[in-house]
């Protein structure tokens, strides 16, 4: 019988290794999935590929898995972040699904003038991250970093990585993309309030960042993070 069930687990994965599940795994895969003790499960933990699994143990509180064979190994994405102001909760969930879905190796939530929110709840965040990963057939969950605020980040930033910064202000101006170069990228996102001039004035003045136009309409922040990880996918990343 072919493994369907996808679960995270943070645990070790390799031959013959043992996989306790916690009561809340234990709840959804006895409870909800109706499995039982010889079911096959799929297990991943962003490090070891994927694995299928038989059910060894299988109580209320808990279980246990034995890993049987790699199904996949680990395929890293792309060394690209997603820097996004937070928006309304449905909306932030979405992009961080999104952006696991379609390769971001790291997400930043990053506090910039305009940014509706000033809280995150990173833990939540990172629990979609992981949803994501399970039901895409990813064996990598990108890391959901705590939120940041913009000029902090802008401080300590690595050069060698360079900046896609999706500028409003260049909708009605068709600018070409000009994305080019090999090495570390990330996407840059404003709000729904747009980067402050200030905040475009400094994103202008770097060497490493290129502004980019995404069309002659002005799109949701979370349409624009889909929109700007399909072009970068497309141009720079994993999807050529
Ligand atoms: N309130 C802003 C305005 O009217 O100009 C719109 C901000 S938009 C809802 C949120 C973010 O999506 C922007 O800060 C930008 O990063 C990105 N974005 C949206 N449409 C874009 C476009 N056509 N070109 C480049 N970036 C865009």
């Amino acid at each position: 019988m072919d493994a369907k069930i996808r679960l995270y687990v943070e645990h070790p994965l390799g031959a013959g290794q043992s996989v306790p599940l916690d009561r809340g795994q234990a709840h959804y895969l006895f409870g909800v999935m109706r499995q039982a003790i010889g079911g096959q499960v799929l297990l991943l933990n962003g490090q070891d590929g994927e694995w299928r699994a038989r059910i060894t143990e299988a109580g209320k509180r808990g279980g246990m898995l034995s890993c049987d064979e790699q199904t996949k190994p680990l395929q890293m994405p792309p060394d690209l972040w997603l820097c996004f102001a937070p928006i309304k909760k449905a909306r932030t969930d979405f992009i961080v699904e999104k952006a696991t879905e379609m390769g971001a190796a790291r997400i930043v939530p990053m506090q910039t003038e305009f940014t509706n929110s000033g809280r995150i709840q990173r833990d939540r965040l990172q629990a979609h991250a992981v949803e994501a990963a399970e039901q895409c057939g990813g064996t990598y969950v990108p890391q959901v970093s705590e939120m940041i605020r913009f000029d902090r980040l802008l401080h300590d930033w690595d050069p060698d990585r360079q900046i896609m910064f999706c500028d409003e202000a260049l909708a009605a101006s068709g600018v070409a993309h000009g994305l080019e170069g090999t090495g570390p990228w990330a996407i840059f996102i404003g709000p729904e309030g747009g980067f402050s001039d200030v905040e475009r004035k400094r994103l202008h003045g770097l060497a490493h960042a290129t502004a980019v136009s995404l069309g002659p309409r002005i799109l949701r922040a979370d349409t624009a993070a889909v929109a700007a990880m399909t072009i970068w996918q497309q141009t720079l990343g994993d999807w050529t």
